[in-house]
């Protein structure tokens, strides 16, 4: 008998060591926003960055991108540039430092940050005496934006990147991971992602003096006294021990859940690509997208919302591309360069069901019903 279970758009996928490392929290009583399971996490992530970076657990990937703008010194009316076509949390921690967020829309190759429309607001912003303090620029669904290109922009104007790696740990550009290719990045280790704690972040910096001093704000800032004594303002942001020993056991299969994913997308662009109403986001050469969501075009947005209706009513979750920030009403009055890539995406894009745990059983379920679309 067929069983017909919700399919979810992605959930989350244990891999089987993770109770041993939460089990030694309780053990142990460490459970606390610090612990071995903390360190340990950290260094396994270090460790995947080859020793390169330094690495701080936090609360969730939002916590993280804010860290990053405190430690770039970003302040009340400071402008910070922010690809529009994203999740929210790009943007927010912006808001939350009172600085003004400036968005740049996407270019075909990637769908992430145009570089040329990048150049044309720095140039603008600095024309009229606003001169950007941060870029941030997001790996969307898993694939690198144009990292060289973005990165050689920042450094002509002197501007810090914060690289939203939240949807793309286990992605490569040119042979690197992402998350490790600017001045820092940040991770997402929510439920809906490619690995996850239930809910936490991690801030990626160049150095162990940068690590620290994200540690000592995001545990309340508090100066070395045997008192409670602050000389700055700290948040509750750090990753508990419970959690981080999730983590510990979702690094061991990382791989094998970015193979999944890719997978996911070879099943759909090969059973869907003779179609010239479905298209697929290829790699550029020289990437390597750990293909958290599959996303495909359709040729427009009545053929989009009957292939998501048609899946909802046999409980399958999909979902429309992100709905770009500059078209948001809470940043509607904000600063934007546009050129119509984000919106089109928006109105005739559709995220397919890409969990790594889907079963053939649940893909070919989502395909039959893809297949009997009029549009086709
Ligand atoms: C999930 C996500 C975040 C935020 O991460 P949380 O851990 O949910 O706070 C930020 N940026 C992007 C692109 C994301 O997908």
């Amino acid at each position: 008998m067929l069983t017909k279970t919700k399919i979810y758009l992605s959930s989350p996928h244990m891999g089987g060591t993770e109770q041993k490392f939460v089990n030694q929290a309780f053990e142990t009583n460490w459970i606390a926003p610090l612990g071995p399971n903390v360190d340990g996490f950290e260094d396994d992530l270090q460790n995947f960055f080859e020793n390169k970076k330094n690495v701080a657990v936090l609360s969730s990937g939002t916590a993280s991108i804010h860290t990053a703008l405190q430690l770039l010194n970003v302040g009340k009316d400071d402008e910070v540039i922010c690809q529009s076509f994203t999740f929210s949390a790009s943007a927010n921690p912006i808001i939350y430092q009172g600085a003004i967020p400036v968005f740049i829309d996407s270019e075909p190759d990637t769908w992430n940050m145009s570089p040329e429309l990048l150049e044309i607001a720095i140039k603008d912003r600095i024309e009229k005496h606003k001169k950007p303090k941060a870029i941030i620029a997001v790996h969307l669904y898993g694939m690198p934006y144009k990292a060289n290109e973005i990165n050689e922009i920042a450094r002509k104007y002197d501007i810090s990147v914060i690289e939203d790696s939240a949807e793309a740990l286990g992605s490569y550009y040119y042979n690197q991971p992402c998350g490790a290719l600017s001045n820092m990045g940040i991770l997402s280790f929510n439920g809906n992602k490619i690995i996850t704690t239930s809910g936490g972040g991690a801030l990626i910096v160049n150095n162990k003096e940068l690590k620290d001093r994200a540690v000592f704000l995001s545990t309340q800032a508090r100066d070395k006294a045997p008192h409670y004594e602050h000389s700055s303002i700290g948040h509750n942001y750090r990753l508990s021990n419970v959690l981080a020993g999730i983590g510990r056991g979702q690094m061991e299969v990382l791989e094998d859940r970015v193979d999944r994913r890719r997978k996911n997308y070879e099943f759909y662009k090969t059973n869907l690509n003779e179609f010239d109403s479905i298209t697929f986001l290829d790699e550029p050469e020289g990437y390597f997208s750990n293909r958290w969501l599959t996303c495909m075009k359709t040729d427009s947005y009545e053929m989009r919302e009957q292939i998501r209706q048609a899946l909802l009513e046999e409980d399958i979750e999909s979902r429309p591309l992100w709905k770009p920030m500059h078209l948001q009403p809470v940043f509607k009055h904000c600063l934007h360069f546009t050129n119509g890539v984000s919106e089109e995406l928006f109105n005739k894009g559709l995220c397919l069901p890409s969990g790594s745990n889907l079963s053939q059983n649940d893909l070919d379920r989502i395909l039959d019903i893809i297949l009997k679309s009029p549009y086709l």
